[in-house]
């Protein structure tokens, strides 16, 4: 009968805390940030460089300034302004967004040439984002070259980099279909010869959450310098996929406004800040409530325009038309909102239509 008893009360002890902390959490963290991990994650906003390879996007060089601008002021922490070795006109744009004495480290793509490395140069930036294919696919067929040589080429030009006073973020291009043993090699050469950071690509978005997590757990477990993260929405999977490699080591995330980039767009730094910060309780230099502002000011510049239903940046985000959701709303608006629409600098709005309810 005592034992009885005892197991009863043991259980009331254990189980009632448990299921406050998941109401809390349900109710709370989705709609307002409460900051709950110290881990800090770094942003590097690619907007300049793989989001004006959204096909039909070109910037001048003005553009160029005045979004790097409106990124610095939102609290990214690298800006990858373009890549110097596309044109004379994208390396004074380079250039201007360098000498403009913005917080955010200001980075130029290159290749593993020196050249390339020379041109990043002459654009005084801080750092270069040094992409190396690491895939056998790409090797084979892209470089016709082997992994022996690649890793060579890797040395010498983060060597070069660095001797010439710039920051490395040697990232492995196709890493996400590189070859584990291969993909560690190439981490272990980057760091002893003193690059910055490390990271993974996932080029063409065909990461799944659980193989981002399965390479980033392989990749942190060797890693002495911050890994950094890459993804593309191939299979819509770009945000989820960031998140998961942050979960298991990775310490900046590379994403684009609104989700530009090559094809379907790189991970979207509205979502990808938003996840991290709601969803996980980690933090970032972002100050969230001006997103919506870049996110129009990248729309405009960029002629891009934003689907009215993305995710927290589309017009729909915050917009109520059901009538049984505009009940809900108006008694307590967490009811059909998962976070405040001031925390992105949004507005919530609402619409008449059919679905409305009125007789
Ligand atoms: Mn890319």
């Amino acid at each position: 009968m005592r034992d009885e008893r005892s197991r009863v009360a043991v259980k009331k002890r254990v189980t009632a805390p448990v299921l406050n902390v998941i109401f809390n959490d349900l109710s709370l963290k989705y709609y307002s940030i409460t900051p709950r991990m110290a881990k800090k994650v770094k942003v590097l906003d690619t907007t300049l460089r793989d989001g004006e390879q959204t096909p039909g996007v070109s910037l001048t060089v003005d553009q160029k300034l005045a979004i790097a601008k409106a990124l610095d002021d939102l609290g990214v922490d690298v800006i990858e302004a373009g890549s110097a070795i596309t044109s004379a006109g994208e390396r004074e744009a380079i250039r201007k967004i360098a000498g403009e004495g913005l917080h955010a480290e200001v980075a130029s793509f290159a290749r593993i040439l020196p050249q390339d490395i020379d041109l990043a140069l002459s654009c005084d930036v801080d750092s270069v984002f040094l992409v190396a294919p690491t895939s056998d696919l790409h090797i084979k067929y892209k470089l016709k070259s082997t992994r022996e040589k690649v890793l060579e080429k890797i040395v010498e030009c983060v060597q070069y980099s660095r001797s010439h006073g710039l920051k490395v973020d040697l990232c492995a291009e196709d890493g996400s279909r590189t070859d584990a043993a291969f993909l560690l090699a190439v981490l272990e050469a980057a760091q002893e010869h003193k690059a910055d950071r490390f990271t993974v690509a996932d080029t063409v978005g065909v990461f799944l959450p659980e193989r981002a997590t399965e390479v980033f757990k392989a990749v942190s477990a060797k890693a002495k310098i911050p890994l950094g993260i890459h993804c593309h929405d191939d299979l819509g999977l770009a945000t989820a996929n960031t998140l998961a490699a942050v979960k298991a080591g990775a310490a900046m995330v590379d994403v684009a406004v609104n989700g530009l980039g090559e094809r379907a767009g790189n991970a979207s730094l509205e979502e990808v800040v938003l996840g991290l910060t709601v969803g996980y309780g980690y933090t970032t230099g972002v100050q969230t409530e001006k997103i919506r502002a870049v996110s129009k000011l990248v729309e405009r510049l960029c002629g891009i325009p934003v689907p009215p239903n993305k995710a927290v940046v589309g017009d729909n985000a915050f917009t109520h038309e059901a009538g049984i959701h505009v009940d809900g709303i108006l008694k307590k608006p967490e009811t059909y909102e998962a976070i405040k629409p001031e925390l992105v600098g949004a507005r919530r709005r609402f619409v008449l239509g059919k679905h409305v309810g009125l007789k």
